[in-house]
């Protein structure tokens, strides 16, 4: 951190400014300009609170060096992480598609779909059992059920399931069932659930909040791996912005700038993003160019009688082509699907 002292600042305030970083057990690097004095503090700034520099007599401002977030921080660890989820790598070479339902409806909707998928190229089965839902009059998921049923589709097809958990009280249940704990887009700051997860012995996929910055997002993966879970995986899923053509604005730009900042791996949900089913395969193939690791991509047998989200879900066979253009787009930037 830089403390900048105003102009005119007095020898007596600036003693008092250092003698305080000392106390605190930082270093002190002073350097006196013609009309200003600039002070740098030498240690791990994340454990202090500018504030107590802001409110003293002669500071005119103060200036982070460091990202807040440590552990998600690039800068700790230039190697990339890979999560291991049963077989499946995910931040390695090879892309990754997570498919499936919004939603678990039935059993016989989700093994059917689970093996559609999986006869399509992807390599994780998706599908919420329980729903974070806008209504409290929608459908809300089959819970316990849903999370055997994803159980049973698991052992049917080899697929590793991804599934949300919305409580901290539910995180034992669902990892007993689940391969990865899915934090959905509107808990991304529940922090409470942050820790829970972190405490779990399952990897973690953490979707970007609709209003929250790229930065809040890799503050809340910081959650989970100070806690002890090394395995998050992050999500772009698109932001709220001016449009209302779409139901979400994917943020394309986060993706090279998360590859960025973080080695935790990195993918795109073009559903969410979307909204519409019709832009899914296009924007699905952009978030692959810019350098997503994988895609999450909700699928439906019959969308037009889809519990939730069916205006954005791809029929099986849209999926399969999706697919096979994400292969193509895959290799020409280097990788592999
Ligand atoms: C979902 O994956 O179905 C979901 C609810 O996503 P999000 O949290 O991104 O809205
Ligand atoms: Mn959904």
């Amino acid at each position: 951190m830089v403390i900048v002292m105003k102009a005119g600042a007095t020898q007596a305030q600036i003693d008092h400014v250092t003698d305080r970083i000392t106390e605190l057990g930082f270093g002190v690097h002073l350097s006196r300009g013609t009309e200003r004095t600039i002070i740098g503090v030498i240690g791990d700034e994340r454990t202090l609170n500018p504030s107590i520099f802001e409110v003293m007599d002669g500071v005119e401002k103060t200036v982070s060096i460091l990202p807040p977030y440590r552990l998600a921080s690039r800068e700790v660890q230039p190697e990339p992480t890979v999560v291991r989820v049963n077989g499946v790598k995910v931040g390695n070479q090879r892309i990754v598609i997570i498919a499936g339902p919004c939603s678990v409806e039935s059993r016989t909707q989700l093994l059917e779909t689970a093996h559609a998928v999986k006869e399509a190229g992807a390599s994780m089965l998706r599908g919420g059992a329980y729903k974070p839902r806008t209504s409290p009059y929608s459908f809300q998921g089959m819970g316990l059920k849903g999370l055997e049923i994803l159980a049973e589709a698991r052992a049917e097809t080899g697929l590793p399931v991804v599934t949300e958990v919305m409580a901290p009280d539910k995180v034992g249940l669902v990892a007993e069932y689940a391969d990865v704990l899915q934090i959905g887009a509107r808990n991304m700051q529940n922090y409470d659930l942050l820790k829970a997860v972190g405490r779990a012995h399952k990897p973690v996929l953490l979707k970007r909040g609709m209003m929250s910055t790229i930065e809040e997002l890799l503050m809340s993966a910081e959650y989970i791996l100070s806690n002890g879970n090394p395995d998050v995986i992050l999500c772009e899923r698109g932001i709220r912005t001016f449009e209302t053509y779409t139901r979400n604005t994917t943020d394309i730009n986060a993706i090279p700038a998360l590859k960025q900042l973080t080695h935790l791996p990195v993918i795109g949900d073009p559903s969410h993003g979307t909204g519409k089913w019709m832009l899914v395969d296009a924007v699905a193939r952009a978030l692959i160019a810019a350098g997503a690791d994988g895609l999450m991509v909700e699928v439906h047998l019959h969308p037009e009688t889809a519990m939730s989200d069916g205006a954005q879900s791809l029929k099986p066979e849209r999926f399969a082509e999706l697919v096979r253009h994400v292969r193509a787009v895959a290799e020409a930037v280097g990788r592999t699907a």
